[in-house]
C-alpha cells in the first residue's frame, strides 16, 4: 500500500476545510511579528486591499477582518447589518443556511425562512413573491456555493431580485469566493463573508466581510456584541492601522502569502479552472466505479462533492475513511438529511494529479471491502 502526503509530509484534505496548503503558505508562519512591525501592517493592508481588488469593489467596498473561522464574519456580517428592529429573508437549502437563521435568532432578528430541499436551489419565483408580500423584510441572506451538498445557488439571479425589490443582499460566499464568479460591480449586495482558508487557501483563523461603504456607514449602532462589529472594527483599522484585538499575525501572513500565489496562477479564472478539472477528473473517476453524485451535474459547484452512499451492504464507510486516510487521502463524511452520502473536495491546493491518487486508492478499498459497484439504491 503507497501512501501518499504534501511536500511536508501530511495527507491530502479533501475536504471543505481546513484544507491542504502549500508549503510556502505554511513556511509564512515560522515568524513571530509585533502587531506594530512595519512590515506586518504593510501585509495586512495589502491583505485586506487584494481581497477587496478579488471582490471587484476597488473604490467601492471594503474588507473587513475578523478574527476567528468562517462563521463569525457570518454571525458579525447578520448583526452588524440587520438592524435590531430589522427582519431577515433566509434562503436555506443546508446546513449553512441553518446556521445563519441560529445566528439570527440568537441576535434577536427578525426571519422569514424560504427552505428548498438540499438538492434543490430556491425557488425565485416564491423569493420574488414573499418580498412583495412583506414589507417588513429589511435584508435577504444567501448562501453561494452550499458546501453541506456543494450545490451552486443563483446568487446573480437572486441579486437581481432583492435589488429590483429594494432590499440588500447578505452573501455566505464562505466556500465559493476566490474561485465562483461574485464580481461586485455586476452583482449588488451590501455584504459578503468568506475566509481565509477556504479558495483562497491560506490557513484557517481569520474570517473577513466585504462591504459596501457606504452600507457598512450606515449600521452605526446596530452591533449587539463587542468583538464583531464590523463597523468599528473598520474605523479603528482606518484610523491606526490597527486590530482592535490581538491580530491573528501568522495567519495574516500566510494569507499574504497565499493571495501572492493565487495572483500568480491566474486569479479567480486560474483557480476555478484548477477546481474545474479536480471536480470533473472526480465524477468521472467516480461514475466509471458506480458512485452516483447527489446533484445533476448543472447545480453541481466545482467545491466539493456529494456521492450517495453505495447500496452494496459490504461497503463499510468507517473502514472505507479510515482506509483512505491510511493512503493519505482524508474525505469528509455527508451532512445531509435527503439521503445516505460522503462528500469529497475539490479545494485545497490539489491538482488532477491528487484526484487521480484518490481515485486509486478508492479503486483499492473497494476491492478490499469486496464491493464490486459504488451505486446506490435505485431512488
Ligand atoms: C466553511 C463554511 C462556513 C464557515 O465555517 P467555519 O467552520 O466557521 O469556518 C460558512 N459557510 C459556508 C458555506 C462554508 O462552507
Amino acid at each position: 500500500m503507497t501512501k501518499a502526503h504534501s511536500e511536508t509530509g501530511d495527507p491530502f484534505l479533501l475536504t471543505p476545510g481546513p484544507l491542504t496548503t502549500s508549503a510556502s503558505v505554511k513556511r509564512a508562519m515560522v515568524h513571530d511579528w509585533g502587531s506594530r512591525d512595519a512590515t506586518f501592517v504593510r501585509f495586512n493592508r495589502e491583505v485586506l486591499d487584494k481581497i477587496t481588488e478579488i471582490a471587484g469593489g476597488t473604490g467601492t467596498h471594503a474588507t473587513v477582518g475578523m478574527q476567528g473561522s468562517g462563521t463569525f464574519a457570518v454571525e458579525a456580517m447578520l448583526t452588524s447589518f440587520v438592524p435590531r428592529d430589522g427582519k431577515v429573508l433566509l434562503l436555506v437549502n443546508g446546513a449553512y443556511g441553518k446556521r445563519a437563521q441560529k445566528i439570527c435568532e440568537i441576535a434577536g432578528r427578525a426571519v422569514r425562512v424560504l427552505e428548498t430541499a438540499e438538492d434543490t436551489p430556491p425557488d425565485l419565483a416564491v423569493l420574488g413573491a414573499a418580498l412583495a408580500a412583506d414589507a417588513g423584510i429589511t435584508h435577504v441572506f444567501a448562501v453561494h456555493c452550499e458546501t453541506t451538498s456543494g450545490i451552486a445557488n443563483p446568487i446573480a439571479e437572486i441579486a437581481r431580485i432583492v435589488a429590483a425589490s429594494g432590499r440588500r443582499l447578505l452573501v455566505d460566499s464562505m466556500s465559493a469566493f476566490g474561485a465562483l464568479p461574485i464580481d461586485a460591480r455586476e452583482v449588488q449586495y451590501d455584504a459578503l463573508a468568506a475566509s481565509s482558508n477556504k479558495c483562497l487557501e491560506g490557513v484557517p483563523g481569520m474570517g473577513f466581510v466585504v462591504c459596501r461603504k457606504d452600507a457598512l456607514l450606515r449600521t452605526k449602532g446596530n452591533a449587539t456584541t463587542l468583538v464583531l462589529d464590523l463597523l468599528d472594527q473598520w474605523q479603528v483599522m482606518e484610523k491606526t492601522g490597527q486590530w482592535r484585538f490581538t491580530p491573528p499575525i501568522q495567519v495574516i501572513v500566510a494569507l499574504h502569502q497565499a493571495i501572492h500565489e493565487y495572483e500568480a496562477a491566474g486569479a479567480r479564472e486560474g483557480r476555478h479552472a484548477r477546481y474545474a478539472e479536480n471536480c470533473r477528473v472526480l465524477i468521472e473517476g467516480m461514475r466509471g466505479m458506480g458512485f452516483r453524485t447527489l446533484l445533476p451535474d448543472a447545480l453541481q459547484a466545482p467545491i466539493i462533492v456529494t456521492f450517495r452512499m453505495p447500496a452494496d451492504p459490504r461497503f463499510d464507510f468507517q473502514r472505507f475513511y479510515d482506509g483512505l486516510k491510511d493512503r493519505g487521502y482524508v474525505i469528509y463524511p455527508g451532512k445531509l438529511t435527503v439521503a445516505e452520502s460522503f462528500r469529497i473536495g475539490c479545494i485545497g491546493r490539489l491538482d488532477a494529479s491528487h484526484m487521480r491518487g484518490a481515485l486509486g486508492a478508492i479503486r483499492e478499498m473497494l476491492t478490499e471491502l469486496g464491493v464490486a459497484d459504488g451505486a446506490p439504491a435505485a431512488a
